[in-house]
């Protein structure tokens, strides 16, 4: 089959979308449209703001993928016509296709959290999205007086990678004790429960029981409004002075997906989870973050599990076939120290259409585990980052 093949974005679900399309059909052209140069990573960047890594360690390029034949074009998809199968582009050019794979990731839902818009992210970092947003909160915390209050707000689900927040407030606190141990941070969460919750909070009650204080949204911790002039947050019940804040704000699809058509009123994308296909336009497949496809989360893993998936549905689909059903599954490192690090793995299926979990499978690190256990832990995240990246972008 000789098909045009277009994908949209080259983080973890676009590029290894575009590399296993071309490895599967080899004769069809993969268009690869990204407007960065360099990628940071997210996996692995708390890291940098916990001190213990450097930014450089997050920078990957699409260069590898040339060799595989997939061609890249440096800009921006603006519009997306599913009826006519075209995509244009910030160059004005437009591209047809006969399938169109998204992955654009999320888009901030600017707003939402009363005060906190894009100009508000330069006082208040998310640093949401890996790059300069990830400096600038490192930068802050190295600044920071001994002494200061440093405050994040994560949101109500769904969100991008549901342990993330608690592993930089790992992260944080394990910077406070070692360099600036009269300080603290203060998590104010919308939610009553996240991830790995167990094994977080004892985490912090052994290592970080003077540096680290978790309000959930029962304990009136649901920060409602900021003011970044003022560098104040606010709940329904009080006013926080912070030295440092980090505003992890409520998230929808990348807006390409809106323009495309493939969004819903949820902001999310709606899939069929066989080969990903939008079940709003048809032709068009989406991946990773922008996805609905609970009950696998926003994470990497997911997103480049899914683009292998989905490449291998389109060959399927190309050559006349029907998709096929195949298993999938997530595993989440998160560090609670430089050192130290616990995880959870889901399996799912997606027979039939819907995702679903496959009971009694997966499953998370023991509670307890002791140095040893959470070092190998540590130990085999790393090998998962440098795999998944050699994979993704090598
Ligand atoms: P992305 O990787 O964000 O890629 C989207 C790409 O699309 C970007 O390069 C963007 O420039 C491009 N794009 C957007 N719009 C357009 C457009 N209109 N035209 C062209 N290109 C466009 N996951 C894990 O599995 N393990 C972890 O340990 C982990 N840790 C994390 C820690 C933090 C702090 C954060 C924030 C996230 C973490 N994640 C982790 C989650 C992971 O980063 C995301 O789930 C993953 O990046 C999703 O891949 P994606 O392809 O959906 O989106």
């Amino acid at each position: 089959t000789k098909a045009n093949l277009v994908v949209i974005g080259g983080g973890f679900g676009g590029a290894t979308a575009a590399k296993f399309l071309k490895l599967f059909l080899p004769s069809s052209s993969v268009t690869l449209i990204e407007p960065n140069e360099t990628y940071y990573a997210c996996p692995f960047s708390n890291l940098v703001i916990g001190g213990g890594r450097a930014m450089s360690a997050q920078a990957f390029t699409l260069d590898g993928l040339k060799a595989y034949g997939v061609d890249i074009i440096r800009a921006r998809a603006e519009t997306v016509d599913g009826a006519a199968r075209t995509v244009t582009l910030s160059d004005d050019s437009t591209l047809p296709w006969d399938r169109l794979v998204m992955s654009p990731g999320i888009d901030m839902r600017w707003g939402a959290l009363d005060g906190y818009d894009e100009a508000a992210t330069e006082a208040m970092p998310h640093a949401w999205k890996a790059g300069a947003q990830t400096t600038l909160l490192r930068r802050q915390l190295e600044a920071m007086e001994d002494g200061g209050l440093v405050v994040m707000s994560a949101p109500a689900a769904p969100f991008r990678c549901p342990p993330g927040p608690y592993e930089r407030a790992s992260l944080i606190a394990n910077y406070l004790k070692t360099h600036k141990p009269n300080s603290k941070l203060l998590v104010l969460d919308a939610k009553d429960s996240f991830s790995k919750q167990p094994l977080f909070e004892q985490a912090w009650a052994e290592r970080y029981p003077d540096h680290l204080e978790w309000r959930g949204a029962s304990d009136f911790g649901r920060v409602v409004r900021v003011d970044p002039e003022a560098m104040t947050v606010f709940t329904e019940f009080d006013e926080i002075q912070a030295n440092v804040a980090n505003i992890i704000p409520p998230q929808k699809a990348g807006a390409i997906a809106d323009a495309a058509g493939v969004a819903d009123q949820t902001g999310w994308c709606p899939i069929d989870g066989l080969a990903f296909e939008s079940t709003l336009v048809h032709g068009i497949h989406v991946l990773g973050d922008a996805t609905i496809a609970a009950p696998m989360p926003k994470s990497a893993f997911s997103a480049n599990l899914q683009a292998k998936v989905c490449a291998a549905q389109i060959a399927r689909l190309m050559a006349g076939r029907e998709p096929q059903a195949s298993v999938l599954a997530n595993t989440c490192y998160s560090y609670i120290a430089d050192d130290a690090a616990v995880s959870i793995t889901g399996v799912y299926t997606n027979d039939g259409g819907a995702l679903t979990s496959v009971d009694g499978a997966g499953g998370l690190s023991p509670m307890d585990g002791g140095p040893a256990v959470r070092e190998a832990e540590a130990a085999q995240a790393a090998a998962w980052f440098r795999t998944i990246t050699a994979e993704a972008f090598g």
